[in-house]
């Protein structure tokens, strides 16, 4: 089985690296349930796949709430089928450093960028156990494998979601399930991420690197789709992806 009919959940299908891997999923025919918090742009996106010939709804998703993913796979359900795939996407990063103590973007971090991603995985685990198969692919970021000033908490998360996808890996391999894993290190994408940060100095900062070296999200869509599209006993699991110009 390839991508074509696989019904793949997309959470932060609204904008950057979900959208453009919404797009070219339904390009190769996959269903795709698109989740994210701003219904307007979900359905903009839908209606352009429809357009195009390709499968996909939406559902307006707040990944911290537990039911919110719930009510995505039972949409996915109810228009096509069990999911087959979802991928943990949605994310924020407001960077600062430590001793700005900005205690409410931290928790709002830790709520999205990891608990979000467990309340995905929780909504799909049962249908992917009792299946004994399925595919959680995962955003982190190349602030998950390294330590960088400003990344203190955003790091924390995506060092965390890391974790938490090699140990589904090794425990469905020990189950002797066939779920399959990917945990994606994106470096500087040019999406709307930085909108999210509120610090001055760290937002100067990003805006002249992202300037400077940043890539389309395209590159991580066809990282998704290259991932899917593996046959069900291979688990392509760990991908950094960096422009060329960033060191
Ligand atoms: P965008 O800001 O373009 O996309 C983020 C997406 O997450 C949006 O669709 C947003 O939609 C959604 N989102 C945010 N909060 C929530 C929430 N509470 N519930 C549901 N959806 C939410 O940035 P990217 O595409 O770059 O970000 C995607 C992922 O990639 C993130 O996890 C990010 O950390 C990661 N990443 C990005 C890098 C980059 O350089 N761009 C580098 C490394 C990792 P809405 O506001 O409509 O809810």
């Amino acid at each position: 089985m390839t991508i074509k009919n696989k019904i793949v959940l997309i959470t932060g299908a609204s904008s950057g690296i979900g959208e453009a891997t919404a797009k070219l999923l339904a390009k190769h025919g996959a269903k795709l349930v698109l989740g994210a918090r701003r219904a307007g742009k979900l359905q903009t996106i839908v209606d352009g796949i429809q357009q195009a010939g390709g499968q996909a709804i939406y559902r307006v998703t707040d990944v911290t709430q537990p039911a919110d993913l719930t009510a995505l796979v039972a949409a996915a359900q109810e228009a096509f089928g069990e999911p087959d795939v979802i991928f943990n996407n949605a994310g924020i990063m407001p960077t600062s450093p430590i001793s700005a103590l900005k205690t409410a973007e931290w928790n709002d971090m830790i709520d999205i960028n990891l608990k979000g991603v467990l309340n995905g995985v929780a909504a799909v685990m049962p249908i992917f156990t009792k299946r004994r198969s399925g595919q959680i692919i995962t955003t982190s970021s190349v602030a998950g494998i390294k330590s960088f000033p400003g990344s203190g908490v955003y790091g924390a998360t995506k060092f965390a979601v890391r974790n938490l996808m090699e140990v589904i890996r090794t425990e469905s391999a020990q189950e002797g399930t066939n779920i399959r894993t990917a945990t994606l290190y994106p470096a500087a994408i040019n999406t709307e991420l930085l909108q999210t940060i509120t610090d001055q100095s760290a937002l100067t900062g990003m805006k002249q690197l992202y300037a400077k070296v940043g890539i389309t999200p395209d590159a991580i869509a066809r990282v998704v789709d290259f991932a899917i599209d593996q046959p069900a006993d291979v688990n392509v699991n760990e991908f950094t992806i960096y422009p060329t110009k960033q060191a």
